[in-house]
């Protein structure tokens, strides 16, 4: 099975053969057409398993078929991630999978300088991909405006977890629109009782994707 069957648009699929992809992974099978679909997901899987693509990929394209609006762009899209090495690598993928689109995306996180995050914050951007933390300095310093907010990822949520971010990631989810007007993602390794009560209050009739 190729890429070519799962719904992508050109773009997208131009990105995917410049990575020498030639066929999806389990996961993205599953993963692009149902997100392609607008459905919320919760998806079981490691590191590794061509996860990122599987989301990144359809949320572009999500994206890209909405006309941008007017004036200053939104954050449309908001990517958490629990470590700042892990949301350098999906802010890299989101760069890679939509270089021939015209999306602008930042990335976020704390140790390092907040003011060029700014600067690029300022620029406008459709997908922000951030540490919780880091998200909320920004929040509190009003250099982010999360109420545009039209797709949520959690990526390695258990991870997120289990780094004590749940008080962080009750903010977050405070600062966006309510969450029938969102489409939310869930990516986790493991499903504890904590994953599922998060799950349960973020997501909306989920389609669950286990490989
Ligand atoms: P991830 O699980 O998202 O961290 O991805 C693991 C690695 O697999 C990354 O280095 C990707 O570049 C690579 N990858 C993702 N999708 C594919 C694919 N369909 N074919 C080959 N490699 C892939």
């Amino acid at each position: 099975m190729s890429f070519d069957t799962l719904g992508l648009r050109a773009e997208l699929l131009r990105a995917v053969s410049d990575q020498g992809y030639t066929q999806p992974t389990p996961i993205q099978k599953k993963a692009i057409p149902t997100i392609l679909q607008g459905k919320d997901v919760m998806a079981g899987a490691q590191t590794g398993t061509g996860k990122t693509a599987g989301f990144t990929l359809p949320l572009l394209q999500r994206l890209s078929e909405t006309p941008l609006p007017k004036g200053k762009r939104p954050v449309r899209c908001l990517i958490l991630a629990p470590t700042r090495e892990l949301a350098a690598q999906v802010g890299e993928s989101v760069e890679i999978y939509g270089r021939h689109l015209n999306l602008r995306s930042a990335v976020v996180f704390g140790g390092v300088k907040i003011n060029p995050q700014i600067d690029k914050l300022r620029r406008g951007v459709d997908v922000l991909v951030a540490t919780p933390g880091r998200l909320l300095d920004h929040v509190s310093q009003k250099t982010v405006d999360l109420s545009r907010v039209e797709i949520l990822v959690l990526d390695e949520a258990d991870r997120m977890l289990d780094m004590g971010f749940i008080h962080d990631i009750r903010k977050v989810l405070a600062l966006l629109p309510d969450n029938s007007q969102r489409q939310n993602l869930l990516f986790s390794a493991t499903f504890s009782r904590e994953i599922k009560e998060l799950a349960h209050r973020l997501l909306n009739q989920p389609e669950l994707i286990e490989v």
